[in-house]
């Protein structure tokens, strides 16, 4: 049995690292130059895995030189990838600028993530097999809306972190058991700035709902019960890139595992903190043993 099924986006992260980004027109010479792997679907699948959960993942990666260096990069990882498809064309690439000032500009490439509209043969049956969906919105919103009602069908819980922020269908919310925005995700969805009052909007919506706050933890709210604030460990971080996909994956492993909401929050944000810690994505997950030394 699959404990943690992903339904989401592989990327190649192209970064160049400038003194200052270029204006339109202009051509400046890079300092560095790296290619990190990423998607938000991949993150969280490497994040549950080196959590110690059972991890498969669904999505696409492209037919050029990037495909098999991200499926390497799960494969490496534990995460199954048996059902990941290979598209002809492109691989998912986000092009990244990051000056002096560790400003970024970036622009994402969907490629081969924007073929995945729909689940393919195969792929419910995976996800009927699993104790969590994690879903993000970095694939079209009619996959993941797939994804999410296969899920419903199966019994399987659906854990959706709603990044890129963007309205979403009610149909989708309606399929979802938890919400894992942050607090910038949640006043996008909402309207409403104050965290503790969108959270008991989106509850109108959704059963469950965790809306992470960077240095200040998380806070979790679910219908008929009094809202549970976790302070994040207090740690000198260093980069935070993909410490809400570090969270999620982490969160997802200690939920299947059955432990009270209070540890399984406690946990994730601990797995977080190490992550920001480190510098880069998901070189900077930390594994099981780390996060329950921490925790
Ligand atoms: P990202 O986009 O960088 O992946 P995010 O915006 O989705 O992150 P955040 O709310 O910034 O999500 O962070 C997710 C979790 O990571 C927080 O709930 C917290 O547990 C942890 N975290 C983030 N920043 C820090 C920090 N400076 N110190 C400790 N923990 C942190």
């Amino acid at each position: 049995m699959t404990g943690i099924v992903v339904l989401g986006s592989t990327n190649m992260d192209l970064v160049a690292f400038v003194a200052h980004a270029p204006k339109r027109g202009e051509t400046v010479t890079g300092r560095e130059f790296r290619t990190v792997p990423g998607g938000k679907g991949a993150n969280q699948a490497v994040a549950a895995a080196r959590a110690g959960g059972d991890v498969a993942m669904i999505g696409a990666v492209g037919s050029d030189a990037f495909g098999p260096q991200l499926r390497h990069t799960l494969e490496s990882c534990g995460v199954d990838i048996d059902l990941l498809r290979t598209a002809e064309c492109p691989s998912g690439t986000a092009h990244v600028v990051v000056d002096d000032e560790g400003g970024n500009a970036i622009v994402v490439v969907p490629g081969a993530n924007g073929t995945v509209t729909a689940l393919a043969p195969g792929e419910e049956a995976l996800i009927a097999t699993a104790d969590t969906l994690l879903l993000q919105l970095e694939l079209p919103l009619s996959a993941v809306l797939d994804g999410a009602e296969a899920a419903r069908r199966h019994g399987v819980r659906t854990v959706l972190t709603p990044s890129p922020a963007q309205p979403l269908p009610p149909e989708l919310l309606a399929a979802t058991d938890l919400l894992v925005p942050n607090e910038h995700e949640a006043a996008t969805l909402t309207g409403i700035a104050d965290h503790r009052s969108a959270a008991q909007e989106l509850l109108r919506q959704v059963p469950e709902v965790v809306i992470t706050l960077g240095s200040a933890g998380c806070l979790y709210a679910a219908r008929g019960t009094e809202p549970i604030s976790v302070p994040a460990p207090a740690v000198h971080a260093v980069d935070t890139t993909a410490a809400g996909d570090t969270f999620v994956g982490a969160l997802a492993v200690a939920l299947g595992e059955k432990k009270p909401i209070g540890q399984c929050l406690a946990w994730a944000c601990a797995a977080a903190a190490l992550s920001v810690q480190r510098p880069g994505a998901s070189s900077s997950m930390p594994y099981r043993t780390e996060i329950d030394a921490a925790s």
